[in-house]
This record gives C-alpha cells, sequence and structure tokens, in this order.
C-alpha cells in the first residue's frame, strides 16, 4: 500500500496516544507513589515526633499512666487512619494502639533493629514480619537524659497509598483522554489545510505529466498552498497556451508554405506539359517569381521572429537621430509611393531627435509600419509620419487614411500570421507576421505600441523610445 502523508501522520498520532498512555502508566505512576509516599512519611513523622516528645516521654518519666497515653494513642489512631507503637528499644511492644493493654502477654519484636531506616526516617515492608500487608513505618526516638529511652512507631497500609496514588493516576488518565481527543483538531486542520489541497495538486501534476495541461483544480485558501495551487494552475494554463501557440504557429507556416508552392509547382507543370504555350511563359514566369518572393519574404520574417523569440533579446542599442532614420525609410518607399501617387509627410520634431536604442531594429519597425500604411492606403493620398517628445520619451506616429481596420480586428492584428479579411483583396504577399515582429522590438526597449483606427477612415500607429540621455556617448 502507498504510504501516503495523512496514513504517516495518523501513525504519528496513535503513536502519539501510545507514548502518553506508557508515560502515565509507568513515570508518572511511579513518580506520584514516590511523591505520595514520602508526604505521608513527613506527616506521620511529625505525629510521631509530637507523641515522643509529650506522652511517651511523659510515660517513660512516670509522669502519666499507661492507660492515659494509650486514650491519646486512640484517638490519633482514629484520626491518622494508622496503627501507632510505642517501643523499647530492644523490640519490646510498651503500647499498641490497635491491641488493649496487657502487661502479662508481652510482645516482643524479634530481630528489631531500629537503623533499618538508613539515612531517612522511613521504611516501607512487613516491619519484621509484623504484618502481612505492606505499611510505611515511621520512627521517632523517645529521649530523656541523652538517651534512647524507646520508639513511637507509626505504621500505615501502603494499600491506602496505592488508593490514592490510583485515584490521581485515574485523572491523569482522563486528561490524557482529553488531550488526545483535543488534539484531533489538528489532524482535523491538517486534513483540511495540508492533506486535500496536497492532493489535489498531486493529482494535478499526474494530469500534466500525462500531457493534460488544460486540467483545472482549485484549492480555496489564501496561504501558501493556495499559492502553490494557482502558481502550478498558472504555469499549466501556460504551457498549455504556447502548445496551442506552436500548433496554431506550424499550421500557419506550412498553409502559408503550401499555396505559394502548390501555385508555383503548377505553373511549371503546365509550362512542362505545354499547357501554357512558350509566348506565354514570361507572364507565367513572372507570377512564379513573385510567388517565389513571397516565399523568400515568408522565411526572413520566421527568421527574424526566431530571433526576437529568444528571451532577453540582444539590443545592440546606440544613439542615433531617428529623424533621420525616419527620412531614410521614407525614402525607401519613393518607388513604390510614386506607382500609387501616395506622398509621406514627415512633420518631424526639430532637425535632430536623439533616441537610444537598436537602430537596425528601429528602421525594421518603421519599414513594417510603413509598408503596412502604403499598402492599406488608397491612391492618391497622403501618409504622415510625426514625431514628438513628451516627458522624456519620443513618439512617432504612423497614420494613413485607407482602409482602416475593423474594431474587432484590433486586438488580433499583433498575432503572428494574422491577416483580416478587409485587407486579403489589398495585400496578397502579406504574411501577417510584420507587426507581430513590429511589437516584439518595441517590448525588448520596454517601450509600448498603440494603434488607433477606424474602418474606412485610417489607422495610426504610434510607438515611444527612450531619449537619449545627455551623459550618455
Ligand atoms: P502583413 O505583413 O501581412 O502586413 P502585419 O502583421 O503587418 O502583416 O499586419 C497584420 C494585419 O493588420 C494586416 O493583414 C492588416 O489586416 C492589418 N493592418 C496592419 N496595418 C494596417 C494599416 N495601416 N491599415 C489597415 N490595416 C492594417
Amino acid at each position: 500500500m502507498r504510504k501516503t502523508l495523512y496514513l504517516k501522520f495518523l501513525l504519528g498520532y496513535f503513536i502519539f496516544g501510545f507514548f502518553g498512555f506508557i508515560a502515565v502508566a509507568t513515570f508518572v505512576s511511579s513518580m506520584t507513589m514516590e511523591h505520595l509516599t514520602r508526604e505521608k512519611a513527613d506527616a506521620l513523622y511529625k505525629e510521631a515526633t509530637l507523641v515522643a516528645n509529650t506522652y511517651a516521654a511523659d510515660l517513660y518519666n512516670n509522669e502519666t499512666s499507661l492507660d492515659t497515653v494509650k486514650k491519646q494513642l486512640d484517638a490519633l489512631d482514629t484520626y491518622l487512619s494508622a496503627n501507632l507503637w510505642i517501643i523499647n528499644p530492644s523490640g519490646r511492644m510498651i503500647l499498641d494502639s490497635k491491641a488493649p493493654v496487657d502487661v502479662e502477654n508481652e510482645t516482643v519484636i524479634s530481630d528489631f533493629n531500629p537503623t533499618v531506616t538508613g539515612s531517612s526516617y522511613y521504611t516501607v515492608g512487613n516491619f519484621f514480619g509484623c504484618f502481612t500487608e505492606e505499611q510505611l513505618s515511621v520512627f521517632a526516638p523517645i529521649t530523656s537524659g541523652y538517651k534512647v529511652r524507646g520508639y513511637v512507631v507509626i505504621h500505615y497500609p501502603m494499600s491506602s497509598l496505592t488508593a490514592s496514588c490510583n485515584g490521581l493516576l485515574n485523572i491523569s488518565y482522563l486528561m490524557l483522554v482529553v488531550l488526545f481527543l483535543l488534539s484531533l483538531i489538528i489532524l482535523i486542520f491538517f486534513t483540511e489545510m495540508v492533506y486535500l489541497p496536497l492532493r489535489k495538486i498531486t493529482e494535478a501534476t499526474e494530469q500534466y505529466a500525462a500531457g493534460n495541461m488544460h486540467y483545472e483544480f482549485q484549492v480555496e485558501s489564501e496561504d501558501e498552498m493556495g499559492y502553490l495551487a494557482a502558481s502550478l494552475n498558472y504555469m499549466a494554463s501556460e504551457i498549455a497556451r504556447t502548445e496551442d501557440d506552436q500548433k496554431k504557429f506550424v499550421a500557419n507556416v506550412s498553409h502559408d508554405f503550401r499555396s505559394p508552392l502548390t501555385s508555383i509547382k503548377g505553373y511549371l507543370e503546365a509550362m512542362l506539359d505545354g499547357t501554357i504555350p512558350p509566348e506565354l511563359y514570361g507572364k507565367y514566369l513572372g507570377i512564379v517569381l513573385n510567388e517565389t518572393e513571397r516565399l523568400t519574404k515568408l522565411t526572413n520574417s520566421l527568421l527574424v521572429l526566431n530571433n526576437l523569440n529568444t528571451r532577453g533579446m540582444m539590443l545592440d542599442k546606440s544613439i542615433f537621430d531617428i529623424n533621420r532614420i525616419i527620412r531614410d525609410t521614407a525614402a525607401s518607399f519613393e518607388g513604390t509611393c510614386r506607382k500609387k501617387t501616395i506622398a509621406i509627410e514627415l512633420i518631424l520634431t526639430s532637425d535632430e531627435l536623439y533616441v537610444n536604442a537598436d537602430v537596425g531594429k528601429i528602421q525594421q519597425v518603421l519599414y513594417n509600419l510603413l509598408d503596412n500604411a502604403i499598402k492599406f492606403s488608397h491612391h492618391d493620398s497622403i501618409i504622415k509620419v510625426e514625431t514628438t517628445e513628451k516627458h522624456n520619451k519620443i513618439f512617432v506616429s504612423v497614420k494613413d487614411s485607407g482602409i482602416g481596420i475593423p474594431k474587432d480586428d484590433l486586438k488580433l492584428i499583433w498575432d503572428r500570421f494574422y491577416k483580416s479579411d478587409l485587407s486579403r483583396g489589398k495585400d496578397k504577399k502579406g504574411t501577417g507576421l510584420g507587426l507581430s515582429i513590429t511589437r516584439e522590438i518595441i517590448s525588448a526597449h520596454g517601450e509600448h505600441i498603440n494603434v488607433i483606427s477606424t474602418e474606412g477612415v485610417g489607422s495610426e500607429f504610434i510607438f515611444s523610445l527612450p531619449v537619449a540621455d545627455d551623459n550618455e556617448d
């Protein structure tokens, strides 16, 4: 059987109970008995000393009669529930509280030895064979004229002490049971706060290990367990999302590769089998070339994206004039703009505007934004590129008055391979990767890019860049 944490805890709980019982039955029992014996012996010794110094001493000094002392002893016998003796140093019994005075028949304790108590003042046993039951016997010497004349001995049955000891032990057992039951609360807490959440977490990790990353579970506590469960849930959902993204990515890449390849293959086959006559080769080879250009663009974009995607993208930062880069990039589109009679208007703050960024990558961003703006602009329109400086940031805006982006598409345009339905007619070569590359680059700089667009009116893309610090090189 699998040793669960719960079983181990339960086992620990019963071991605790068992050892608690053993401790009470052994140590506590012997310590209580010892304590009670010593306490009783103390009390009896005081009584014995009192008797030895008063009546018993008077008896030896012939100041009182045997009967008077006997009466006193009888009274004490009842009061203490003990047996009181007065004996001679030789062991001859003078008085016994439990027997009538009998001068004729003397009782002598054979082998009586007053040093039997050793360094203490009491002894436990049958007192030189006088009793069948164990007794606690306390000695007090009766002295007169610096001589020991006799002893006052008080015997107390050990069975009475054992009875009081058992009474006290019963209380200890009861307390132990109460404690044991109370500690059940810990078990309940453990079950609720540790065991059950842990079982849910273990189940979840088994599901994740089996590849079911969409498995969801809930641990409703706001402690470390809850935090662990939430982190695990988050981790799994992130892995699931990455897996889904990856699947979508591969599906998109294959699809985008397949369509140009199919058309290239189709045209080439048609040329080979004569379906396309040689005089039309020029036209169809132009189409084939276009398709290969599309494939090249797609491959390049994928490579760029792959490089950008690795965490902690290496940026080759330097200080450069963003206005100059904007002018250069805009100039590179001169040919395309002329074809569509589109004008690019540059509204640049001051002559030079220095930023601290990766010049090559920012150039790519500008290229992507201008390329889109031209692609989706109508003929005879104007594209505005503007720079502004605000709160130690440079904002670059690329604004067109083209087809615009439908409201529902605004969030999706940053996704890889996303192309809005509206754009498909205008842009057949598009890969849907341009904006996702753009956003990755801006994020790597710790900056933001936003879009404002109205369908049929136009779009404006604005991104920020850090102003170059004067102290920087
Ligand atoms: P592509 O390389 O195909 O242009 P992008 O990622 O750059 O891919 O753009 C994704 C989609 O966003 C485009 O297909 C288009 O639908 C939309 N889009 C981007 N820029 C503009 C714009 N200036 N005007 C209208 N739509 C745009």
